[in-house]
């Protein structure tokens, strides 16, 4: 069974296809309690995740799919060793084999700074909902 799906987004009157689980929940309102629907962070990284992917759009490195609770979580908040570890050259963390732990506290304690955690849904991006499923694709 295929993990994501294609879902079309429509951010005034650009549209991009982003890939997204099969299971996540539609994007609420604005103001609405954040149901990890995951749109956010799988369209382009917040000011973190910039730093953290090196890029600005597409979806940010440390966005992780939660099967459990089936919903898409902050990595550097919940998983930041493996964000680390994603993130820093192989050729450093060779070098200094403790880096990744060492900072994985700080970079949770950055991401509880930066993300607005509890704070409901900051986004005002509108999805136009599910369009085709993908075999081939896979959301890191
Ligand atoms: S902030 Fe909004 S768009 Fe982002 S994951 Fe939460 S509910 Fe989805
Ligand atoms: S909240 Fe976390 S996963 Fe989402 S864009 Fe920011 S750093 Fe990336």
């Amino acid at each position: 069974m295929p993990d994501v799906v294609q879902c079309g987004h429509c951010m005034s009157k650009n549209h991009q296809v982003i890939h997204i689980h099969r299971n996540a929940a539609q994007k609420p309102l604005p103001g609405a309690p954040c149901n990890g629907c995951g749109l956010c962070c799988l369209l382009e990284p917040c000011p973190l995740g910039v730093i953290l992917s090196r890029r600005r759009r597409g979806a940010c490195v440390a966005v992780r799919w939660h099967d459990d609770v089936q919903q898409y979580r902050c990595g550097a908040l919940c998983e930041p060793v493996a964000v680390l570890q994603r993130v820093l050259p192989a050729r450093l963390q060779r070098l200094s084999p403790g880096l990744t732990a060492g900072l994985a506290p700080i970079l949770a304690r950055w991401a509880r700074r930066w993300i607005a955690v509890g704070q409901g849904c900051d986004s005002s991006l509108q999805s136009t909902g599910l369009a085709e499923s993908l075999t081939d694709a896979r959301i890191q």
